[in-house]
């Protein structure tokens, strides 16, 4: 889609590796899920994560039901998910017939404010799902140490996470599961595609069967010599990772440090450029911890008109978007509580360009040109 003159917002980086990893997978007839490569994939994801099971998913949607289910989360239990995120984290309560409780974020994080997980818990609360929004790690120290307090679980949601990093450990492994996405805007990818990770094998075991229908890898019984014939145990999905897909990821969880190089140097070009500019903030990440840049948001000054600002940088061919979303204020989940933080971050905050193979040049162009909208669209204070 890229021409010369257009700046996507999003770009995957997949190439001829990827391609020669795919071209194997075809050459072994064993395209589905459960085989050799997928396999192969979930042990360099446990290596990866010095977990106790890592278990490839065909996203991370999926990843974050099998946890609800894994973890026993119950009808009328109560889950504390953090509000600014893509609202995956509340589909995954509800799946399970939950109740998704929404807890406010910090302001120059994005992350859930473990202050705010801390007051709302109640005596049917069950457990966290914390969120590393769009890369940011949140503040597990903390939330660890409030669920441990009340013997609940904290799940990562690490969809946006990979290879950033919180008070040196690496996000994906921050707390008991962890669910990371390889959808095609993440910072590693199979076009669709997730993991769940989690030191406990146990969990790891029981959403692996629930994955694949309730019984274990086809693949593994077509080893046997005999005719053993399994028996289904549980109500299972199809969750399961194509073998094509994971040998894609392979590859490209090898190129996940050469790839956020590439976007940290991105981001750092955009905040140096963009220090100095009133009408708007760029992200500041606490220095305990280190950001997978998926996505790169400025928060606009409440004297700027966002949606002119947008209409501006896409008529210059330069992708932007909102970002992410205020869960609570979407239409299947209103009526619970405000989280004014959220609700303001979703109003205010514009993603710009961000991927791997961004130019000197572009990122100078998007800071031009943004830099040139807020100031034209930028109107009188609110009085608000
Ligand atoms: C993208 C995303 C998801 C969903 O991932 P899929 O692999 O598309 O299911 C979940 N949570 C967060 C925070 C995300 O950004």
């Amino acid at each position: 889609m890229s021409t010369s003159d257009t700046i996507d917002l999003v770009h995957a980086s997949l190439g001829e590796q990827e391609l020669a990893a795919v071209a194997e997978v075809f050459a072994s007839g064993w395209p589905a899920g459960q085989g050799p490569k997928g396999k192969a994939l979930e042990a360099q994801l446990k290596e990866r994560y010095g977990a106790g099971d890592a278990v490839a998913v065909s996203n991370c949607g999926a990843a974050l039901h099998l946890a609800m289910l894994a973890l026993g989360v119950k009808p009328g239990d109560e889950v504390i998910v953090a509000d600014y995120t893509f609202p995956a984290p509340a589909h995954a309560v509800r799946y399970v017939g939950a109740v998704p409780v929404f807890a406010d974020v910090r302001a120059d994080t994005g992350t859930v404010d473990p202050q705010a997980v801390a007051d709302l818990i109640g005596p049917r609360t069950v457990g966290v799902i914390a969120v590393d929004t769009v890369g940011m790690p949140a503040d597990y120290a903390q939330l660890q140490a409030i669920a441990d307090r009340h013997g609940i679980f904290v799940v990562e949601d690490a969809a946006c996470a990979v290879g950033a990093t919180y008070q040196g450990r690496e996000a994906g492994a921050l707390a008991e599961v962890a669910c990371l996405s390889f959808h095609g805007r993440k910072g590693a990818t199979s076009g669709e595609g997730g993991a769940l990770i989690t030191a406990d094998a146990a969990l790891g075991a029981d959403a692996r069967l629930r994955s694949s229908f309730g019984i274990g890898s086809i693949f593994d019984q077509a080893q046997v010599v005999g005719l053993p014939i399994p028996q289904f145990t549980e109500i299972g999905y199809n969750f399961k990772l194509s073998d094509i897909a994971a040998a894609i990821l392979q590859v490209q969880i090898g190129r996940i440090g050469e790839l956020l190089k590439r976007r940290s140097a991105v981001a750092e070009q955009y905040a140096q450029l963009l220090a100095d500019e009133e009408l708007l903030s760029v992200p500041r990440v606490p220095e305990d911890r280190t950001h997978a840049w998926q996505s790169y948001m400025v928060t606009l000054d409440e004297r700027v008109d966002r949606s002119a600002v947008a209409k501006a940088l896409r008529a210059q061919g330069i992708g932007c978007g909102h970002g992410t979303w205020a869960t609570h204020l979407q239409p299947v989940f209103e009526g619970g509580r405000a989280c004014p933080v959220s609700a303001d971050l979703f109003a205010r905050n514009l993603a710009i360009p961000m991927h791997a193979e961004l130019s000197e040049e572009q990122v100078q162009r998007v800071v031009a040109t943004l830099r040139a909208a807020v100031r034209e669209h930028a109107g009188a204070r609110s009085a608000a």
